[in-house]
């Protein structure tokens, strides 16, 4: 049986699978609704699914995704362990921005997987994921590679992907920042040790004072 979280998630995605809610279903060959575990402590949030990614019903699965296995595995990470979603879980036609209204649209979607995985860090690629989370955010050029916490959420936008493909020094900025989410995980990773070992404290029993006299008796 699946875990509990691993059911929603897989509830959501059906209700993804068979969504008519804007336009961007008539042209789809499938909805993409996202792969990774709902116990993933990392999840990664892109634009929308491209060509290779509508035909095998998988995000990041192109050229782009194969750039961004290689980023996750520099820090050591694995697709496997990570969430990997889009803002439209649907191909927008001949890859054209996603229109405000079909954000919106799909926006309950991206809110349940966000809600059921509660990841430590999201990473944001792209501006169209950067307005849909945070929005009024300086654009990308100016918050790639920062940590921003909103609400109880921390975030982390980045260039996408597909926009490094053939532009070296924006390749190396990507795995620049990658190296900066590293850290924020460990910080993450230290912060929850840190908390786990203080309730064990707290749940440690007191020892009665009479009890610790009686060993000398
Ligand atoms: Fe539904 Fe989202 Fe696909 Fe639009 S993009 S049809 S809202 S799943």
């Amino acid at each position: 049986m699946l875990p509990a979280a691993d059911s929603a998630l897989a509830v959501v995605h059906e209700h993804i699978l068979s969504c008519t809610a804007c336009p961007l279903h008539i042209r789809r060959t499938q909805a993409v609704p996202g792969t990774g575990p709902a116990s993933a402590r990392i999840m990664v949030v892109g634009e929308g699914p491209g060509e290779t990614e509508d035909r095998l019903g998988k995000p990041f699965v192109g050229a782009a995704g194969n750039v961004l296995t290689r980023l996750l595995e520099s820090i050591g990470l694995s697709r496997e362990d990570t969430f990997i979603t889009n803002v439209v879980k649907c191909r927008p036609p001949g890859n054209r921005d996603p229109e405000p209204s079909e954000v919106e649209a799909c926006s309950e979607f991206l809110d349940a997987q966000v809600e059921i995985v509660r990841p430590d860090v999201i990473l944001i690629l792209g501006r169209h994921a950067l307005a849909r989370l945070l929005p009024g955010s300086p654009g990308i050029t100016q918050v790639h590679g920062r940590k921003v916490i909103r609400g109880e959420r921390l975030y982390v936008p980045l260039y996408h992907p597909a926009a490094a493909l053939y532009n070296g020094s924006l390749m190396r900025t990507l795995e620049e920042d990658m190296l900066k989410v590293r850290g924020y995980l460990d910080a993450a990773e230290a912060e929850r040790r840190h908390a786990a070992a203080e309730a064990a404290v707290d749940e440690t029993p007191e020892v009665d004072p009479r009890h610790q006299l009686s060993l000398f008796d």
